[in-house]
């Protein structure tokens, strides 16, 4: 469950970019675009809905 992988989609840059779910939730949201480097804060349960969304 927390080995799942979502694609987010940059505010800045519109690069997609994936991260785990856990990574995300150790961050607490706040996750760094690796294209423009700029942070971006998500909310977990939007994360989660994403998550849920894949499979
Ligand atoms: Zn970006």
């Amino acid at each position: 469950m927390s080995e799942i992988r979502v694609e987010l989609p940059c505010k800045y840059c519109g690069e997609v970019f994936s991260i785990f779910v856990r990574e995300a939730a150790e961050r607490r949201g706040k996750i760094m675009c690796p294209v423009c480097g700029r942070m971006h804060e998500y909310k977990l349960a939007d994360i989660s809905k994403i998550a849920a969304g894949t499979h």
